[in-house]
């Protein structure tokens, strides 16, 4: 028997128009260095409409991509809003992707037209010869002219663009299965690849946001959106403000600690969401420059491994509750947040929170071994984290169909790469990505735990853990750190660490450097420091 429920689209359209009429006192903040500039809600949806012309008028149709190569701001708000809802594909690119990664997503995506923020420009104007679909770039908050454009491509003032058209856009009904956004995964081996979203999936995803065993986001929050736009739209915050009218407050390219504690000051926002070396830079910021950031009811910390003494330190110094939550681009990316269940007692709380989180009816969750298969959530069960549901990706984009990578899914399943335990009510701990597990004399070695331990030293501004080989081990931990200067020495770290880990795990390598090398979304570059070591640039303190 089939239902006699109506059979409405979910629809980011709708999203759009719901969210920037019932919800038009929202407020979109952008950061500008010295204060803020802000439009509300109703004004985003004037500007999306604007947009949405001006793109129909530049030749955008249905399906187009629609390419964005700009900062978290009200600009890039007016793109996510606009483009998917006129029936286009937003493509965030990923401004701090290597040039020739760049140059590879644009071109398979096949951007048609670019909007770019006027301080990228530079850096826009050494790819933009190479799009070799592209025919319109909009540039924004920027001089157009500043951009020299080669044949067959226009560039545009946004500003002016959208000052001629009409307010208003008649958006259509689209198929709720139609792509509505792409990004890239970071690709740190070999190409990255496409994840189409649907409108279904970023509808779904955006309600799981707005749980509140998921980010518990409402129209009483001002949400500090630090992940950038291109990193796996923004964890899905912008769509789920529209779906509830939160506020946003846009970081622009103010991304370091000191400007953040500037933007918390002056803007007070309820929730931010960044990944864990944003929070820990913030955190030395904030002990030397102490201020008051108890208006933040939460923050969320995820893309990596969140070290406990990160989220011990603000809450016990600064009264923030950190919340741990484990995703990936071609999961939404919303997989499971670490809300602990009701009625326990601190420790064991503290227990659940600093696991990668629970995940949600939407999200089945397994775990694979390779040889044994599928195995038991018994909390003990260790193998690689498989993943399905309605806003989790059944392939990669491909252009002319031919299959991507089809190693990376199982029966309809995702495999994540990612290796962990379940436990019976559902809360996944990650032991590691499984290229960055140490396989030390047969024996497991997980590089995030060392990562942790070493980070819980107070004098530790950051710490990544790699596998190097050794002649009898097969390999060993090296721990590349950053230490506030003259706090502690290895040797010291070392003995510290003694107390916390197995006694064979202790790494005898350690090098001290100014700065730990980050991917393109902020996390720590293992295979840059893969590279380091193997090319002999770090400088190595050796222990017997
Ligand atoms: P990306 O697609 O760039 O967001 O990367 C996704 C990957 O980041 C996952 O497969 C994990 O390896 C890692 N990751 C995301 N969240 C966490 C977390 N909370 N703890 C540990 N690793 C994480």
């Amino acid at each position: 028997m089939l239902s006699t429920m109506q059979d409405e689209p979910l629809s980011l359209a709708t999203l759009l128009r719901y969210g920037t009429t019932f919800h038009s006192t929202a407020e979109v903040v952008t950061w500008t260095g010295a204060g803020s500039r802000t439009i509300n809600f109703g004004e985003l949806g004037s500007q999306s409409a604007r947009l949405a012309n001006a793109l129909r008028r530049l030749g955008v149709g249905e399906s187009d991509r629609v390419g964005t190569f700009m900062w978290n701001n009200a600009e890039h708000m007016t793109a996510y809003g606009a483009v998917p809802a006129m029936g286009a594909v937003l493509h965030t690119l990923n401004i701090r992707l290597f040039p020739a990664q760049l140059v590879f997503v644009a071109n398979h995506a096949e951007d048609k037209v670019v909007i770019v923020d006027g301080t990228l420009v530079p850096l826009f104007a050494k790819y933009l010869p190479e799009l070799t679909t592209v025919r319109h770039v909009l540039v924004a908050n920027g001089d157009p002219a500043s951009l020299e454009a080669p044949a067959g491509v226009e560039v545009h003032s946004y500003e002016e663009v959208l000052a001629a058209e009409s307010d208003e856009y008649d958006w259509p009904v689209i198929d709720e299965r139609a792509a509505a956004a792409m990004c890239y995964t970071s690709g740190t081996t070999g190409d990255p690849k496409g994840v189409a979203y649907s409108h279904r999936s970023m509808w779904l995803h955006s309600m799981q946001v707005c749980t509140t065993n998921g980010m518990n986001l409402s129209g009483a929050d001002r949400t500090l959106a630090i992940v950038p736009m291109f990193h796996a739209m923004s964890w899905g915050l912008p769509h789920a403000a529209l779906m509830v009218g939160a506020s946003l407050v846009m970081p622009d390219r103010f991304l370091q600690p000191e400007p953040i504690a500037q933007i918390l000051a002056a803007e007070k926002p309820t929730f931010a969401a960044a990944v864990p070396t944003i929070w820990q830079g913030l955190l030395h910021h904030l002990d030397e420059h102490p201020q008051d950031i108890s208006h933040l009811r939460e923050v969320v910390v995820g893309g990596s491994a969140a070290p406990p003494s990160l989220m011990h330190a603000f809450e016990e110094r600064y009264g923030v509750k950190v919340l741990h939550a484990w995703g990936m681009t071609e999961t939404s990316p919303l997989g499971s947040v670490a809300r602990p269940p009701a009625g326990l007692e601190s420790e064991q709380a503290w227990a659940y929170r600093y696991t990668q989180g629970r995940f949600p009816a939407s999200v089945q969750a397994r775990i694979v071994d390779e040889v044994e298969g599928v195995q038991p959530n018994d909390g003990e069960a260790v193998g690689e984290v498989e993943v399905r549901g309605p806003w989790i990706t059944a392939s990669y984009y491909s252009p002319d169909g031919a299959q991507i990578d089809p190693s990376k899914f199982d029966d309809g399943w995702l495999r994540t790469g990612d290796v962990g335990k379940i436990t019976p009510d559902g809360y996944l701990t990650l032991v590691d990505r499984s290229k960055d597990i140490i396989k030390s004399g047969g024996e497991w070695i997980s590089s995030v735990d060392l990562e942790n331990a070493v980070m819980s030293h107070k004098g530790v501004a950051e710490a990544a853990v790699i596998g190097v080989p050794d002649d009898k081990w097969d390999e060993r931990p090296l721990v590349v750190a950053v230490i506030e200067e003259g706090s502690v020495t290895p040797e010291q770290l070392r003995e510290f660490l003694d107390e916390k880990v197995a006694h064979w795990q202790l790494p005898e390598r350690w090098a001290i450097v100014s700065e730990v090398p980050k991917t393109s979304v902020g996390k720590f570059d293992k295979k840059r420091i893969r590279e380091l070591y193997g090319n002999g640039e770090l400088d190595i303190v050796t222990f017997d």
